[in-house]
């Protein structure tokens, strides 16, 4: 059985698609994926020994050597162009999703949907598709084991779509997330305020120089923002 953030990305893939898991770890997606016929193959790639040895181990133990490949290297490195319809980042920090997928811009042609999941800094992936023409299509959110996660999905499109006047708020806080105001948004983005002003009371204490003032400012600016979007 999958973490329920795991099931909700499962969610997210195009049924009977080729999907390239990156940074699989013990490759449970793809596994469940392939189980549940949601998908015709998969590849799996791990960029570290320990995770992708555990991958191998999960895909010989369900005898799906046939349906899923497991690849050892850096991120879409491990693909040929072409080669998957649907790529998954789960798991991970917002700016190694972006490094991973600006590092491959050269194996995401054919892909049709990619389905991310930041467990925090998921702003530098909204600017990356807005930059590289992706379109966010839909944005989840939500709760497990007392973490908080998102779930981005992007198609090929019209990148500036989602966001309208919004810009800026919807880069930092999700296009789709803030009109909605989640419960477990609100709780994610009132713990960051807390967070912010914890940080600026230790500015204020720190010797005025031009470096803290130019933070404080930008730090005042992003309280700003959030307070205004949580209303
Ligand atoms: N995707 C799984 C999930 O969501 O449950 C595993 C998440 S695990 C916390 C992150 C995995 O990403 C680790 O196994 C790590 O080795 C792998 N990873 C980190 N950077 C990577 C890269 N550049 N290319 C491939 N895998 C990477």
């Amino acid at each position: 059985k999958l973490s329920k953030r795991l099931q909700a990305v499962a969610e997210e893939i195009i049924p009977q698609s080729v999907l390239a898991d990156i940074g699989s770890d013990h490759a449970y997606l793809p596994c469940y994926c392939v189980l549940h016929n949601r998908i015709v193959s998969a590849i799996a790639g791990e960029v570290v020994e320990g995770p992708y040895q555990s991958a191998k181990t999960t895909v010989e133990q369900l005898h799906l050597e046939d349906k899923i490949s497991v690849r050892k290297g850096d991120g879409l490195s491990v693909l040929a162009g072409g080669e998957a319809d649907v790529i998954t980042i789960c798991g991970m920090g917002g700016a190694l999703i972006r490094d991973i997928l600006e590092r491959g811009k050269g194996k995401l042609q054919g892909v049709q949907r990619l389905v991310l999941q930041p467990n925090i800094g998921a702003h530098n992936i909204r600017q990356w598709l807005i930059e590289n023409g992706w379109e966010l299509k839909k944005e989840q959110i939500l709760k497990e084991d007392g973490k908080i996660y998102e779930i981005l999905c992007a198609e090929k499109g019209n990148p500036m779509q989602p966001y309208g006047e919004q810009e800026t708020a919807g880069v930092l806080m999700g296009p789709f997330l803030l009109p909605e105001k989640s419960t477990v948004f609100v709780e994610k983005w009132q713990h960051e305020l807390k967070s912010l002003k914890m940080i600026y009371e230790q500015l204020n204490k720190a010797a005025e120089t031009e470096e803290t003032e130019r933070k404080r400012q930008e730090l005042l600016e992003k309280i700003a923002l959030i307070e205004e979007a949580l209303g």
